[in-house]
């Protein structure tokens, strides 16, 4: 059997506690890996263990796609009706508010988010997209086409089948609800793995799954390391979709996989540089307000996170005083403290990266303008860092750093500005701030990314699609786009007096 873990808060920010299973979840049950190793979870406030969870291995998966083929063929697929669908992702979505503070509580302990962060953006959120995506689950509908021949055609969205999904670490249970809502609303049994440095919170979730009625095998989650288990749901041959969302180094692994192994059908969501485009005609406080939302959001690990600001040179010193200012008060510290802003970075490695790219930037010749060191004596906190006098072609530029870290960069021609902004091979978001209504809309649809914000940033909605240009990625999330990624469209043709 495998074990459980409990665990109580007394914190200013949250009390309460939260105790579940820290097996595999195949089959609606919670099992031990093949192998009967684990894997230590690590508090990124202070660096010790909370708990272990099992470790999934090649044979884990045969028997979670055995599970999952097996719903697929009796109680999921094309043998749950769309009404029955909606009603359990309605019914998890419930379970999940009945629960929010303490999936919130999970995901701050496990990520180092700050509660508060947890609780009002990542779980409502994911609450949000169960709901949005149960919505939609009795409404995949085809289309009838006319032809000049007496046939009736139509086309069907059926679900694809087994499909393999795999998420990162930075908004752990949110990235959860992307992959299950749109997959569960079109019919589809699900192999997922989130990622081994924060892989609590869809461990709760299992048992929500259970409690809201699923059928054993339509949701099976296996906690494990990417090169092993991750590789093995990217080559299986009877999963028929694999949908990614990590690093673009990864994402180009996993598509490579799938073309190897069955060609299954992919989506990826990948990495990021996103520029902020502040123009001399922008509303400052406004423009400031956004750009330090954008830029250090999360600890700075959003996918979408504006870590190139570009400010025209009349507003640019007054601009960076501002930001400065701001940057200079938000608090970091412990996740649960009731005032704090931003926690720790996940997890040494992620810490190691982030300081070596500060590093870079000071050799490269870079001016530190704000901050640039370790906060603090233990876990994995940086000071939120601002880099001014940087080169196009200085890795701190160039790079996704996925920490507090960000350059800001004076411009004094607008057309330049785009080029500048574009220059990159990422392509998943921008931000424009600019008060003239033509300039902002120019400005937007000439910049390479699937989201743009015209002054705002990092604005994320349950019905609409996310998703990137270039190498950011391959597929949209969220919104009717994301029920493509998860069905086949079939055409039948019904000959009604058609002669050859
Ligand atoms: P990562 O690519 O290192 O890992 C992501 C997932 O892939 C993890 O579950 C990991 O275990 C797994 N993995 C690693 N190697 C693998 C392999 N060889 N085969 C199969 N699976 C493997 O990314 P990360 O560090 O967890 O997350 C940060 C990255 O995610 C950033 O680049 C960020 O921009 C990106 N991201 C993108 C979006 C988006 O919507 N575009 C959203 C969130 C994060």
């Amino acid at each position: 059997m495998p074990a459980s873990f409990s665990y109580q808060w007394d914190t200013p920010a949250y009390k309460g506690k939260t105790e579940f299973n820290t097996g595999l979840f195949t089959n609606n049950e919670f099992v031990d890996g093949s192998n009967k190793t684990t894997i230590d979870v690590i508090n990124p406030t202070n660096g010790k263990v909370i708990t272990s969870v099992s470790e999934a291995v090649e044979a884990d998966v045969e028997i979670a796609v055995a599970a999952a083929e097996k719903a697929y063929a009796t109680t999921w697929g094309l043998n749950a009706s769309g009404a029955q669908r909606a009603d359990l992702l309605w019914k998890l979505a419930i379970l999940m508010e009945r629960d929010l503070d303490e999936l919130a509580a999970i995901e701050a302990l496990d990520n180092g988010k700050t509660f508060n962060w947890a609780k009002g953006t990542d779980v409502s959120f994911a609450i949000a997209v169960f709901k949005y995506f149960g919505g939609w689950a009795d409404k995949i509908t085809g289309q009838t086409i006319e032809t000049d021949e007496k046939k009736l055609i139509y086309t069907r969205h059926e679900p694809i089948g087994v499909v393999g999904q795999i998420i990162p670490w930075n908004f752990p249970l949110l990235m959860l609800a992307w992959k299950l809502g749109p997959a569960l609303a079109t019919g589809n049994t699900i192999i997922l793995k989130p990622s081994e440095f924060t892989p609590l919170t869809a461990l709760r979730i299992c048992a929500l799954v259970k409690e809201a009625g699923f059928p054993p095998g339509v949701v099976n989650i296996l906690t494990g390391y990417g090169p092993t288990v991750g590789a093995a749901i990217a080559t299986h041959q009877k999963i028929d979709k694999v949908a990614f969302t990590g690093s673009t180094l990864v994402g180009r692994k996993i598509m490579e996989m799938a073309a190897k192994s069955n060609l299954k059908n992919v989506t990826l969501e990948l990495g990021g540089k996103s520029p902020t485009v502040v123009f001399d005609d922008a509303d400052l406080d406004t423009a400031v307000a956004w750009a330090l939302h954008g830029l250090f959001w999360n600890h700075g690990q959003a996918c979408c996170a504006g870590s190139r600001v570009f400010v025209h040179a009349k507003i640019y010193d007054e601009f960076l005083k501002k930001l400065t200012e701001r940057a200079k008060a938000i608090n970091v510290g412990d996740p649960f403290g009731a005032k704090t802003d931003q926690g720790p970075q996940v997890s040494q490695t992620q810490y190691e990266r982030i300081m070596s790219y500060i590093e870079s930037g000071k050799s490269d010749g870079a001016t530190v303008h704000l901050g640039g060191e370790r906060h603090g004596t233990e876990g994995y906190f940086i000071q939120p860092t601002i880099f001014t006098d940087v080169k196009p072609d200085m890795k701190i530029v160039k790079e996704e750093i996925f920490g507090p870290v960000g350059v800001v960069i004076k411009f004094d021609d607008d057309d330049h500005i785009i080029k500048q902004a574009n220059d990159t091979l990422y392509g998943l978001a921008a931000a424009v701030f600019s008060q003239n209504i033509t300039r902002a809309i120019t400005t937007a649809h000439k910049l390479q990314a699937g989201t743009v914000w015209v002054n705002c940033a990092n604005q994320l909605h349950a019905n609409v699609p996310f998703g990137g240009f270039k190498q950011s990625g391959i597929g949209r999330e969220l919104g009717e786009y994301a029920l493509h990624n998860y069905t086949n469209v079939k055409a039948v043709h019904v000959n009604v007096g058609h002669v050859l």
